[in-house]
Order: structure tokens, then C-alpha cells, then sequence
């Protein structure tokens, strides 16, 4: 049952990929799985530096976590390098990944209750306080404990696959077979700090070793959306993503 599940949810994601159109933009989806009762996952979730609704506030009896990233092509990384405001391919794939992130969610939602279980995605960039600049649920977290990557010297998860794209997860009461994981470091600064790649994009100087500027990131994201008044709200940069480890491992 188990594993079947988890092949439904595969094939879901893969076939929305596909359904969805989105190839100048994205090719891939990589999917991970983890165990949100664990001692290391509630633990993990308890020491966040930040607050973090525990997975039963989500939805009770959660047992499972999933999470989806969704990974920007090289043209895309490649059109946002260099200068101060997002490219408009970037600002357009962000908002069209974030409409199909969200609505893998939704679908495989749906089809693990069809399942006889529950499921409840959260949506990539929902309940975000302007006061602490930050949400409640990290899909980065998720995407850690769930085997994707590790989350590097920018703040985003670096997967096998790079930073630059979309994340969601999603809570489950199935009881899945956590993915593996990999200690790897994947930050070529928190390695052996030999690459410094996203600190010199930053156009705000938000990212420093000793600690991230979300107040001045934010207020450059803010910024850059006002900037495309045509366009719907997008309150992104992406420099930062767009380095050494946009697209793979740094
Ligand atoms: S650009 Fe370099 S220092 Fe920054 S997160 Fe990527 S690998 Fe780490
Ligand atoms: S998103 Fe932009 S402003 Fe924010 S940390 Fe990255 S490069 Fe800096």
C-alpha cells in the first residue's frame, strides 16, 4: 500500500509536469518522502529558529511528509545572473511554477484521501507574516527531512538537482517509507567555504556568513515586483539563486 501510494504520487507529479506545459521553464520534479513522527523530525521542528506549527496542527494525526521541488531550466538561472532586478523569465517562471506546485499539491491531495487517507498540501508561499518575515511551515524544513538537499549559505535548499525553483510540501496520515538521505554537505561554504557566489549577487548585501538580512532581502523583493506593475504581484529576486549552485550541488 504503501509503495503504491508512493507511485501514484510519482506519477501524478510527473504527469502534471507534462499536462501543465511547462517545459521552457521546468523538466523535472523530484519527490521526497519522510517520517514526521520521527524523534529526529519532531526535534528538527522544535529547535527551527523559528515558530513552527507542529504537523498534527496541520492536520491531525499526520504520520507522513512529502515534498515536491521543481527545478528552473538553465536559461531561466541563466537570464536572472548579473544586475540588480529579477529578469522577467525568472519573475514569469516563479509565477507559473507556484500555480503548478500548487496545484500538484491540490491533485495529490485528492488522490491520497481517494486512498482512504488524509492529506493536506501547504501552498509555496502561504501563511507569510509580514512581522517576522517569515511562514509558520518551512517547505524547506520538509524538503530536508524528506532526503532533498540541505539548505545552504543563501537559505534555500539545495537539491541534487540546484536552489533555482519551487518547493511545496504536503502532510499525510499514510504511513510512507521515508526517502534516504545524504549528510552531504551540498554548500560549497559551509564546506570548506570556497565559494561565496550568492554573497557578491546579493544586490542589498542580505547575505552574510554571520547571519541573513530578511528585512533587506525582503524589501528588494518588494521592489522588484513593484517594478512589473503588468505582471501579478511577485515579490522576487533570485540573484542569489541564480549562482554557482542554481542548478546543481555547489
Ligand atoms: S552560491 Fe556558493 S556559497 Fe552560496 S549557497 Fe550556493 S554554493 Fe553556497
Ligand atoms: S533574494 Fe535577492 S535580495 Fe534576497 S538574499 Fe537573494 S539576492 Fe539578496
Amino acid at each position: 500500500m504503501t509503495d503504491d501510494l508512493k507511485d501514484v504520487v510519482s506519477e501524478l507529479a510527473q504527469r502534471m509536469l507534462v499536462e501543465w506545459d511547462v517545459n521552457s521553464i521546468c523538466t523535472d520534479v523530484l519527490i521526497g518522502f519522510c517520517d514526521l513522527m520521527s524523534d529526529e523530525a519532531l526535534r528538527a521542528i522544535d529547535e527551527h529558529p523559528r515558530p513552527h506549527k507542529k504537523p498534527h496542527e496541520l492536520l491531525p494525526g499526520t504520520r507522513s511528509g512529502m515534498a515536491f521541488f521543481l527545478p528552473f531550466n538553465k536559461e531561466i538561472v541563466e537570464s536572472n545572473r548579473g544586475g540588480r532586478w529579477a529578469s522577467r523569465e525568472w519573475v514569469e517562471a516563479y509565477i507559473s511554477v507556484n500555480r503548478l506546485a500548487q496545484r500538484i499539491g491540490a491533485v495529490v491531495s485528492l488522490a491520497i484521501r481517494a486512498a482512504g487517507e488524509q492529506a493536506r498540501s501547504v501552498p509555496p508561499t502561504g501563511d507569510f507574516s509580514e512581522e517576522t518575515l517569515s511562514s509558520n511551515w518551512s517547505h524547506k524544513l520538509i524538503g530536508e527531512l524528506c532526503g532533498l538537499g540541505h539548505i545552504g549559505l543563501h537559505q534555500m535548499l539545495i537539491t541534487p538537482a540546484g536552489c533555482a525553483g519551487r518547493l511545496i510540501s504536503l502532510v499525510t496520515t499514510a504511513e510512507l517509507e521515508p526517502s534516504s538521505r545524504s549528510d552531504a554537505q551540498l554548500c560549497a561554504y559551509l564546506r570548506d567555504e570556497s565559494c561565496v557566489e550568492c554573497i557578491e549577487a546579493c544586490p542589498v548585501g542580505a547575505i552574510r556568513p554571520d547571519g541573513f538580512d530578511a528585512q533587506a532581502c525582503y524589501r528588494h523583493c518588494i521592489a522588484n515586483a513593484l517594478r512589473l506593475p503588468e505582471m501579478p504581484l511577485a515579490e522576487v529576486c533570485g540573484k542569489c539563486a541564480a549562482t554557482r549552485c542554481a542548478l546543481g550541488p555547489g
